[in-house]
Parts: C-alpha cells; structure tokens; sequence
C-alpha cells in the first residue's frame, strides 16, 4: 500500500482528454487524479492560435489549457505534477508508480497524447535546444529578427510558420510533397506573407552549425539538387507519435504504437480507459479528444459501479 488515499480513478496525462475525464469524474462525485509530468494542456497548450474549439473564436491553446485546469480543479479533480513510470494491475486496486512516489485507485484512464516526432536528420540530436526547436510557440522570440527554417505540411508546421513570420526576418517552410495536410487557410495566409518561402518537395538532409545552428542543407526529392540554406534555427514540426512504452505489457498497443481501445475507451484489460490522440482512432483533434475524455469518463464510472 503507498498509504496515500485511494483515488477512485487515476488519471496520466493532464492534456484535455486527461481533464475532461476529470471534470465528469468530479461532477459524477468520484475522487479523480490527474498525473502531469510536463505541462498541463499538453500539446494544445504550445498552439499559438486555437479558432477551431467551440465557444472561442480566437484563443490561445496556453490561456485554453489554464482555463479547463481552473475548471477541474475547482471541481475537485486534483493534480500531482510527477512523471509516471509503472502501473500495475493488482486486481481492484491499480498501482501508479511516479518518479517520486506513487498512488492507488480502483481505475486508470491512460491519456497520454502524444509527443513530437524527430525528423531524423544528420545535426539534429546535436543541436537540439541550441537551434533545433520543436515549439515555436516556446521558443519563437529566441530568433526575434533572424532567419530560421520551419519542416511539415500539417497544421502544426503551418501555425509554427504564420506565427514566426511576425518575430523573424525570414521563414522558409520545407515540406517533403507539393500538398500540404495542413487547413487550406493557413497555406492561404501563409502564400500572402512576404517573408515565407515555400521549398516543397524537400527535406532536410542535414543541420549544420558550430555553437549552434546556422545552416541546413536541404535535398529536392524531385531532382535530388541539394542547397544550403543559412538559418539560425530549424522548427521541427512533422507531427506526433504516441508514448505508450510503459503501458505495452498492460494493454494491447496496435502496430503504430497507439492504445487498442474503441470509442468507448475501454483497453484490452478491465479497469483501464484510454483517450485522446493515445488511442487507434482516425481523427486526433482537440474536439476528439474532448469527446475521449468524457468518454472514458463515463467508461470509468460504470466500471466502478459494477467492481
Ligand atoms: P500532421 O498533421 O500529422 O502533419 C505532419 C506533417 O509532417 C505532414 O505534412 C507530414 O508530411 C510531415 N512529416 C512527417 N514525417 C516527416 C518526416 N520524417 N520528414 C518530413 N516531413 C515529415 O501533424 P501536426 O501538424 O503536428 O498536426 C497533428 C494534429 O493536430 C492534426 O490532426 C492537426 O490537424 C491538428 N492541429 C490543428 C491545428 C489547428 O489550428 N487547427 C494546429 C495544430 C495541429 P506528409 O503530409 O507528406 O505525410
């Protein structure tokens, strides 16, 4: 026993999915835990602009991350700040091991997003936080006036674009294909910005620099011509991969990696939910995973009423 309350469900991962789970946890009178090893919101709370999230016109993902926080806490759902490291499944009770401690509930609901994927290029290990950035939105102002260098075609890539097209001299947007997966709005208001350029059918083959980043050498995939580009820092931002290592001898993971649970969050193993962009599903959006957390929220609920 870790001599700890026993929550009646634990939580990993404080992103929206995590804490909508916890607000209808509260509110259905249950003692829910969210556990947070990095920044509450997740990934919505590095988005400079959120447009598409019903109710806000316009609003930032760090303003939209404090406010569903504020709602859940004052709703009771506690937090603990603290990196998971193990759950076991001891029958009623499941056991969450943390860096510092751990805690016991009769439910677990897995919510762990997702984190950024690394381009792979030569430099990039390197020169990672000496140039090489994967949050615009964190790092952005570092660059104020210089030239820098954004990789993607999603809407992640073309939001990092738009926003250091306001603090830097020169973006150059690299995207491997001439299509961009990203909203159509954003390429619109990316085209109308005279200090973007687009390099499409690209990748980068190398980053380059001594202290840190000053250059790129970036490969035409079409005709295989190689040119350098001098920036002083590269936005990585080729999407996400799930991090459910930890929970594969728990739960059944599909062949990407991602928690094998339906719409109605339920995982391989009784007493465990997953929701949120961990999960197999098609459409990893902050609405979607809004609708995940209420889910398996009221997954957890019926689960406790009948164990
Ligand atoms: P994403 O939509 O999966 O896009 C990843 C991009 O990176 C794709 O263009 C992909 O190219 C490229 N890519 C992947 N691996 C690469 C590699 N090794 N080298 C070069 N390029 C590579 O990811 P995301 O942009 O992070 O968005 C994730 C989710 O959040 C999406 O559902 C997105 O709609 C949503 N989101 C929405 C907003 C918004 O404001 N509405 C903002 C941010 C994110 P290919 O296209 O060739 O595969």
């Amino acid at each position: 026993m870790t001599g700890g309350p026993m929550y009646d469900v634990i939580i990993i991962g404080g992103g929206v999915a995590g804490y909508t789970a916890g607000i209808y946890l509260s509110r259905a009178g249950k003692r829910a835990l969210v556990i947070e090893g990095t920044a509450i919101g997740g990934q919505i709370s590095v988005s400079p602009k959120v447009e598409n999230y019903p109710g806000f016109k316009e609003i930032s993902g760090m303003e939209l991350s404090d406010l569903i926080y504020t709602q859940a806490t004052d709703l009771g759902v506690e937090t603990e700040f603290d990196t998971v490291t193990g759950v076991e499944d001891l029958g009623t009770v499941k056991k969450v091991t943390t860096e510092y401690s751990s805690f016991e509930a009769r439910a677990v609901i897995i919510a762990t997003g997702c984190r950024h994927r690394k381009l792979g290029a030569k430099g990039e290990e390197e020169f990672a936080g000496k140039g090489v950035s994967y949050c615009a939105i964190c790092d952005g102002a570092f660059y104020s006036g210089k030239e820098v260098a954004v990789v993607g075609g999603g809407s992640s890539a073309l939001s990092a674009c738009e926003l250091l097209s306001g603090i830097c001299s020169k973006v150059s947007l690299i995207h491997r294909r001439q299509e961009f997966r990203g909203e159509s709005k954003l390429v619109e208001t990316l085209i109308s910005k005279p200090n973007v350029e687009f390099i499409l059918d690209s990748v980068v083959d190398e980053i380059t620099g001594g202290e840190s980043v000053s250059g790129i050498s970036v490969k035409n995939t079409v005709s295989d011509e190689i040119k350098s580009i001098p920036v002083s820092a590269v936005f990585v931002s080729v999407g996400q991969e799930p991090q459910n290592a930890i929970f594969s001898s728990l739960v059944d993971l599909d062949a990407q990696g991602y928690i094998d649970a339906g719409e109605n969050s339920k995982t391989s193993r009784a007493g465990f939910f997953a929701a949120g962009d961990c999960r197999s599903k098609m459409i990893r959006q902050l609405t979607t995973a809004v609708a995940d957390g209420t889910s398996a929220a009221m997954a957890a609920c019926e689960y406790l009423r009948l164990n």
